[in-house]
């Protein structure tokens, strides 16, 4: 393997790496809203991180 981007242990996973991404949070939609409360799947942030193996 020949990959030139660096690696920061411990870091978030950076855009684009492979078996991660952000996606739509399912749950709200988006709006990061449940029934005019804060979405406790992405905590109001209308996004979720999928990682590898997930949870
Ligand atoms: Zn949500």
């Amino acid at each position: 393997m020949t990959q030139s981007e660096p690696v920061k242990p411990g870091d978030d996973a950076p855009p684009g790496t492979p078996g991660t991404g952000e996606n739509l949070c399912p749950r709200c939609g988006g709006s990061g809203r449940v029934e005019a409360k804060s979405c406790p799947d992405c905590n109001g942030t209308g996004k979720v991180v999928t990682g590898i193996g997930g949870g």
